[in-house]
């Protein structure tokens, strides 16, 4: 039997697993090389003071098909991994407003929306009104509109201030980590179209009962390596080689080289550019990188007594630097609060001592009757995902290169999503699936 051509992906984040995985599924063992330590890239479990944590708090919704998908390939059971709770938003005000609450129903698609926006609590009937307006007329373009930046289109389509305030500022940021003032209009209308079209539980909300590394990182490597795969943690690619006008082996800083017939990139754009440089056929994807920014997340891990805990596990902050609680009570960490603060600000100027401060400050005045915090963790992800900023929509990638035998994957790829575990997912699939196409062919 001819020996089967090499495939490697590089990169062990969640793209980078999703494509070894789908492509281990069709029967082609890989090798995937990461060069941190362990997988997971930016969702990924870290030791604590107290216990494991995530390195920040990742919220999934019904909507993540292909992640969902993937669980079934590993052997996973969506009901043990995720407390599946249909959506609501609870707004608390620091500045003494009222609370918003948003609950959405169970009636169909797009019916839950309206009722849902409609019937909130906390806004007034103007301020319902125009939410219903705006999301109906996003409806009727298909979701599909003009990318300018989401501040200047919601004053435009007469968005009161307070509901904007309330409810969309909170919702660009925990979904595009990006400012409302540059944030892309045409992203944040796919958000929602992801979220509130197709079956209603699309916008259920997937709380993680396990830490971030058992939902996908474990287990992909398991199934990789159970079916003949490897996977080196600890290995950096440092460049590609060609040969005859197509990809021919992977260098590792180690100065070995690894034999491929085709690779999966699975890197952001700041990885992947020194990869690129001398190869003239993807010198336009290289300039195309420049074009991306990041923007940070930070996450304030704050440890209580065990007993400490809030209704519904997810909370929404206004008015302060913290902008949602997360009771990791439901994480198997009873007493564990998670403060994040998305997207560049004030906050970045502070030391970790002092935002952690600022946050059990505000913390304490929305909840006067717990005690203080016996602990806390500081985690701040600089570059937490590229910026979705207007514009940037039309210049991400596919899957394929110029490069015959390279392809690509990662969140910042065309997967028509902003930076999400799914946008991840889904790309490595759909290279997976182009690789095993390729291969197919006798390429
Ligand atoms: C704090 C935080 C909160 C988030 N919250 C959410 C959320 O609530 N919901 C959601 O859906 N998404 C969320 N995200 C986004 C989500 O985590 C990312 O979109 C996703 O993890 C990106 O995966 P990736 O594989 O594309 O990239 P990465 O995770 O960056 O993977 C790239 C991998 O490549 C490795 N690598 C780099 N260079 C090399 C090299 N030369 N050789 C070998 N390996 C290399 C890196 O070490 C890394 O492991 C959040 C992200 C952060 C940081």
């Amino acid at each position: 039997m001819p020996a089967r051509p090499p495939v490697v992906v590089i990169g062990g984040g969640w793209s980078g697993l999703a494509a070894a995985v789908e492509l281990t599924r069709n029967g082609t063992a890989v090798t995937l090389i990461e060069s941190a330590p362990h997988v997971g890239g930016r969702a990924r479990t870290v030791a604590g003071p107290f216990g494991a944590v995530d390195n920040g708090q990742h919220l999934l919704i019904g909507a993540y098909r292909e992640f969902l998908d993937m669980l079934g390939t590993l052997g996973l059971r969506e009901e043990v991994l995720f407390d599946r709770r249909t959506l609501r938003l609870h707004m608390n005000d620091l500045d003494g407003g009222r609370d918003v609450v948003i609950s959405v129903p169970a009636l169909p698609a797009p019916l839950h929306l309206a009722k849902g926006l409609g019937s909130a609590r906390g806004l007034s009937i103007g301020e319902r009104l125009a939410a219903v307006r705006f999301t109906t007329w996003l409806q009727r373009r298909g979701f599909d509109i003009e990318d300018t930046p989401l501040g200047d289109l919601l004053t435009a389509r007469g968005q009161p201030p307070r509901l904007t305030r309330a409810l969309w500022e909170p919702l660009c940021l925990a979904t595009l980590n990006t400012p409302l003032a540059i944030a892309s209009s045409r992203l944040f209308a796919r958000v929602l179209q992801q979220t509130f079209t197709g079956h209603r539980s699309n916008c259920d909300m997937l709380l993680p009962r396990v830490p971030l590394g058992d939902l996908l990182p474990e287990p992909a490597v398991a199934f990789i390596t159970e079916h003949g795969g490897e996977v080196r943690t600890g290995s950096r690619a440092i460049a590609l080689h060609t040969h005859g006008g197509r990809l021919a082996a992977i260098g590792l800083a180690d100065g070995s080289r690894l034999a491929a017939r085709h690779v999966v990139l699975a890197l952001p754009p700041r990885a992947l550019g020194p990869l690129l440089d001398g190869h003239p056929s993807l010198a336009s994807l290289r300039t195309v990188l420049d074009r991306f920014h990041y923007q940070p997340i930070c996450t304030v891990y704050l440890h209580y007594p065990g007993t400490v805990t809030f209704e519904g596990g997810l909370r929404g902050v206004l008015g302060g630097i913290t902008q949602w609680l997360v009771d990791r009570g439901s994480t198997g960490t009873p007493g564990v609060i998670a403060a994040v603060v998305s997207a560049e600000g004030a906050h970045m100027d502070l030391d970790r001592e002092a935002l952690a401060k600022r946050v059990i400050k505000e913390v304490a005045a929305l909840f006067p009757r717990w005690p203080a915090p016996e602990t806390n963790l500081v985690i701040r992800e600089k570059r937490a995902t590229f910026a979705s900023v207007t514009g940037i929509d039309a210049l991400r990638p596919d899957s394929a290169t110029s490069l015959p035998g390279c392809w690509l994957a990662g969140d910042w790829t065309a997967t028509g999503l902003p930076a999400t575990l799914e946008g991840a997912v889904r790309s490595g699939v759909q290279s997976a699936r182009a690789v095993a196409a390729a291969l197919r062919t006798g390429d």
